[in-house]
């Protein structure tokens, strides 16, 4: 049953739908001003919402089962993640009638594809139009990025809300961190009868806060030692000479992530647009490599189901979101999806892991509008 089938019974006024996303490639380039290339999951959250006499807002969510009212006072625990559009819709200037709101989501919470974006994405939507405001779908990332920032208070970038904003269906997003320039590549998954198969490690969080503060503390103060805005300035080519200036092994290899990561984002777009599908397996296993070996942000779990993926015929497969646990993407032919997921679950078995989840993906649209048929 799809999540919009599963809000209460009665009438709306508007209903939209946000997905989730998970990041083909481009993994800790978000905030040294480089590229990304997320794409949106058939997961979404829907946000059905009702004009209502009383001031204020309600909000009701069928995955915490509860409702949360609220006026001008601040919000605090899951509720924040709405609050939090209608404060950034008020700040920006636009009038917010009072509404209630009714959440569904099959995206799971806290596994690295972006409920937090989805939820967000969508009471915007929804509230957008409820006020009749003039706001272009370019433009409502950055505010979301801005509520969970300063509403909410996680520090994210703005992958996340514009990949839940903008994706198209059977395209990856490219986006320039630095200027916010989009291009859809075409990634028609389901055409070159490939999948992607995602399998969510279940493996337990653990000091992620820290390490990436860490990781990122790391890369600023290595472009201040280059004389560089962003380690985005660095390319391929000017590598060995930048490394050379660096004294601290530590350093050096964040760098090499980095730099080579942008690069392989490029590749990654270059490949796409060429119809060149399969050849960004490769890729994609480089820039796994590149995140255990270089940025060191892996797990033993996340190690695990790459091998295993490139062991039962995987053409790539890497860690994706911000490490230490989260999901993997394995590029596989759509009919081999039963097969390596399996085999990724034996292995944890054999291993001692927790059971991992796993499941097939294809790339899906973004922010859209749901009419209700019943
Ligand atoms: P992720 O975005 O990776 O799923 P986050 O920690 O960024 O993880 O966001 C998850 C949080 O977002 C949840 O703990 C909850 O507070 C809020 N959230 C997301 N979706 C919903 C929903 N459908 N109903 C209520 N809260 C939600
Ligand atoms: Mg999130």
């Amino acid at each position: 049953m799809t999540a919009e089938s599963r809000l209460p019974g009665g009438r709306y006024d508007t209903v939209w739908a946000s997905p989730g996303r998970v990041n083909l490639i481009g993994e800790h380039t978000d905030y040294n001003d480089g590229f990304v290339l997320p794409f949106a999951l058939p997961h979404s959250t829907v946000v059905a919402a009702r004009r209502r006499a009383e001031p204020g807002w309600s909000v009701t969510s069928e995955q915490t089962g509860e409702t949360v009212t609220f006026h001008e006072e601040k919000v605090e625990g899951w509720a924040a993640y709405v609050a939090g559009i209608v404060w950034v819709l008020r700040e920006a200037g636009h009038e917010v009638p009072p509404a209630d709101l009714w959440v569904a989501s099959d995206v799971p919470f806290g596994a690295g594809l972006s409920s937090s974006a989805a939820i967000e994405c969508a009471a915007m939507a929804a509230l957008v139009e409820l006020a009749g405001a003039d706001l272009p779908m370019q433009l409502r990332p950055r505010l979301a990025q801005r509520a969970e920032n300063e509403y909410v208070g996680a520090p994210t970038g703005v992958m996340d809300q514009a990949a839940s904003t903008l994706c198209r269906a059977g395209h990856a997003l490219f986006l320039d961190c630095r200027s916010l320039a989009t291009e859809q590549v075409p990634f028609d998954l389901a055409e070159a009868g490939l999948a992607i198969l995602v399998v969510d490690s279940k493996a337990p969080h653990a000091h992620v806060t820290g390490e990436y503060a860490a990781r990122r503390r790391s890369c600023e103060d290595a472009a201040k030692l280059l004389g560089v805005t962003a380690l985005r300035d660095v390319d391929v080519a000017g590598l060995d000479g930048a490394l050379a200036q660096l004294d601290d092994e530590v350093m050096r290899r964040r760098v090499r992530h980095v730099v080579t990561e942008d690069q392989r984002v490029l590749d990654t777009v270059a490949a796409l647009r060429s119809g060149s599908l399969r050849a960004v397996g490769s890729l994609m296993t480089a820039s796994h490599e590149s995140m255990r070996d270089d940025y060191e942000i892996t797990v033993p779990q996340v190690d695990t189901a790459v091998r295993v993926a490139l062991e039962h015929g995987a053409y790539g497969a890497r860690m994706t979101g911000g490490g230490f646990g989260g999901c993997v993407l394995a590029l596989v032919e759509e009919d081999d999806c039963g097969s390596v997921a399996a085999a990724v679950r034996e292995a944890f078995a054999a291993n001692g892991f927790a059971p991992p989840d796993t499941f097939v993906v294809t790339p899906a649209e973004g922010t859209r509008r749901v009419s209700l048929s019943r």
